[in-house]
């Protein structure tokens, strides 16, 4: 599995840096976690045609983490060049597609268009996965990758995402309580298989707290990444800071671009 950070900032863009996505590759199948970013045009930056997407998946229904969903929406749905696409979105309660979809063409176009269940002609097809239990549950599953949400507290309806392909085994925190005391379970339980990479969120934590290296610290990950950072709240040199004092385990400040290898 690879993962390509398309968007690394907090709640507004920064220089270089677009709000929360990022791209989950699984052999020429590929997976967005948030779309806070543009994603059809960072898509097309790197050669990957929209029918490869499979999936995408919103942590919770904070803006920053799913306004690219209105670009990627017309672009897919008004442009024959993509009649071939056809991409499940499943996202938490608590986000009003239909009112997306009025903004986009207007009443009542938006409402005939949505109204129905999954008409033929719809390519982006939005469904509600209710709110996951504690111990998490399985919300999407191709056979190639398999997403388990879990419950965290950040707003109503916030969660963890558990990717599983190819045996391995990656965590997206989305967002969480200042305090990390809602840290998702499935990274530190000692009954919980290893995972292969974390990316944790650095918008509302801080990470020169000193609670927060004790947390992050049970991570049963070789490899942290620090991703959704607020550069004011957590300057590069506070995830310096955070990897001195984790180690082994390796802590990488996540950029929009960057590439790793699972
Ligand atoms: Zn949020």
């Amino acid at each position: 599995m690879r993962i390509t950070f398309l968007g690394t900032s907090h709640g507004i863009t920064e220089k270089n840096a677009f709000c929360s996505s990022a791209l989950a590759t699984v052999g020429t199948a590929q997976y967005l976690v948030d779309v806070g970013a543009p994603v059809d045009t960072l898509l097309a930056n790197l050669d990957i045609p929209l029918r490869d997407l499979r999936g995408v998946f919103i942590t919770h229904p904070h803006q920053d983490h799913y306004v690219g969903l209105a670009q990627l929406t017309y672009t897919v749905e008004d442009f024959g060049r993509f009649e071939d696409v056809r991409v499940p979105v499943l996202a938490p309660e608590g986000i009003d597609f239909n009112a997306l979809n009025v903004f986009l063409w207007g009443d009542p176009r938006g409402h005939d268009r949505y109204r129905t269940e999954d008409p033929p002609e719809r390519r982006i097809r939005f469904r509600v996965y209710p709110d996951a239990p504690p111990d998490g549950s399985v919300i999407f599953d191709d056979g190639t990758l398999r997403v388990t949400a879990f419950p965290v507290r950040h707003i109503p309806h916030s969660h963890a995402f558990l990717l599983e392909a190819e045996g391995k085994r990656v965590v997206f925190t989305g967002d969480l309580l200042r305090d990390l005391s809602d840290y998702p379970t499935v990274i530190t339980s000692p009954d919980a298989p290893p995972l292969d990479l974390v990316v944790t969120e650095a918008a509302h934590v801080r990470l020169d707290d000193p609670e927060t290296p004790k947390i992050l610290a049970k991570s049963k990950t070789p490899t942290l990444v620090v991703s959704h950072r607020a550069p004011g709240r957590n300057p590069l040199s506070a995830v310096e800071n955070l990897a001195r004092q984790i180690a082994p385990i390796r802590v990488i400040a996540a950029y929009d671009g960057m590439v790793l290898e699972v």
